[in-house]
């Protein structure tokens, strides 16, 4: 199949044959036939990524498998999708399903569109984005500019406006009344049913941490037969931005906005129902104690002054704590603060979730099937959120390797 493929490509007008390519797809053929990783290097123009493409489509479509392909950033990933997959897929007979997987702030919210904040725009702008929702087909940001540009807008116009209708972290998702149109949840659709899956590195590592962080209840990718890595040299700094996480003020500040947003949405959801009275009160009241004891956790912690380079608290190895480097700077008795703060901050999320479900349970009798269904669903989008980062705080107390530190900042310190 993939020769014939091949046979086809090089049949176009203006082709010029690259056996380094041939050789490339043959070696990736035999990977996927032989079920076992491997990697190889090819030089800039062989073009990789057909090489990658063609022995992905054949056999997805061959063995009904399903193929992530993932590359550094979303520019190569839209690439990949605009520009080399509809030439590939002409050189098969058939089409496997194929979905280009970005993170969700590069699709545009319909609630934010038609929502408060932009009724504050230009009222040329909002008419050009109801316009453009109208017609688009991924609601990315990518095809919004194209339009806006088809448009003549200028782009001052611009300046600011995708973080305003960026689909936020969490939502409400199926409590939302444009969720069946939603960009987003659209695209998790057509990925769910996808054979071949284009995506970039940050969200198969995300999609990993989803995973983890939710015993596997939830993902990004759905199951997958075979990973593709293409600028494979770039996966080690994409898994450091996503592994990175530092307990400071910023994450505090993060954590709490996010509860306040979860509280908002609970009240979005139940706006045009006539939610019984209290039960939002009771919400942001919850919300409120949340942010208040999370703040409380945070300043517990006694750091004392702190040298300009910061100290190491904890080393996951014996070899590497011996290291005269992490040795002169190791002050494992802070380690202890650092525990605290996050056991607290810990406690205090699964304290917040223990209690929304205990208020949803005080009001069952006053609130309607739908209402608590629309509760029960924006809770658990944000519980998601919320687990990451109950996740990632782990790892700042037990790292599974190397080393944590503790370094000031403008506003006191942050533990990385
Ligand atoms: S489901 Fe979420 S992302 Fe989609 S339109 Fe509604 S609020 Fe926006």
């Amino acid at each position: 199949m993939v020769e014939a493929a091949f046979q086809r490509l090089e049949a176009q007008a203006g082709f010029e044959p690259r056996p380094v390519q041939r050789d490339m797809a043959r070696f990736v053929c035999e990977r996927l036939k032989g079920k076992t990783s491997g990697m190889v290097e090819a030089p800039t123009g062989v073009g990789k990524s057909l090489a990658a493409l063609l022995p992905a489509i054949a056999y997805s479509l061959q063995q009904k498998k399903r193929i992530v392909i993932s590359t550094y950033t979303n520019v190569l990933a839209e690439q990949y999708w605009y520009n080399d997959l509809p030439l590939a897929l002409s050189l098969f007979p058939n089409a496997p399903s194929v979905a280009l997987a970005m993170g969700r702030n590069r699709y545009a919210c319909l609630a934010a569109l038609h929502g408060k904040p932009l009724k504050d725009s230009r009222p040329e702008v909002v008419r050009f984005l109801h316009e453009w929702a109208g017609v688009a087909q991924y609601g990315t940001e990518a095809e919004l500019y194209e339009f806006l540009r088809r448009k003549a807008i200028p782009d001052a116009f611009r300046y600011r406006l995708w973080e305003t209708i960026a689909t936020p972290p969490a939502c409400r998702a199926k409590a939302c009344s444009f969720y069946s149109k939603c960009f987003y949840y659209e695209t998790r659709r057509r990925i769910a049913k996808a054979n071949i899956v284009i995506t970039n590195h940050a969200l198969v590592l995300s999609d990993a941490i989803l995973r983890l962080s939710t015993d596997d209840k939830v993902d990004l990718l759905g199951d997958y037969d075979f990973l593709i890595v293409d600028e494979a040299h770039d996966l080690l700094d994409a898994a450091a931005n996503a592994l990175e996480f530092d307990l400071d003020e910023k994450l505090l500040e993060t954590l709490i906005a996010l509860a306040a947003t979860l509280s908002n949405q609970i009240g979005e959801a139940l706006a045009s129902d006539n939610p019984p009275a209290g039960f939002t009160g009771s919400v942001n009241g919850l919300v409120q104690g949340f942010a208040a004891r999370c703040r409380d956790a945070f300043e517990m912690a006694t750091i004392p002054p702190l040298p300009r380079n910061g100290v190491v608290t904890r080393v996951a190895s014996t070899d590497l704590a011996q290291h005269p480097a992490v040795a002169s700077i190791l002050q494992s008795e802070l380690q202890a603060q650092i525990i605290a703060a996050v056991d607290a901050l810990r406690a205090e999320i699964a304290t917040l979730f223990r209690e929304l479900g205990q208020t949803c349970r005080d009001f069952k009798g006053e609130l309607t099937e739908g209402q608590q269904a629309a509760v029960e669903e924006t809770i658990t989008q944000f519980r998601y959120n919320f687990a990451q980062i109950h996740q990632n705080l782990g790892r700042l107390k037990e790292p599974a390797e190397g080393i944590c530190w503790l370094e000031p900042t403008d506003k006191g310190w942050k533990a990385c």
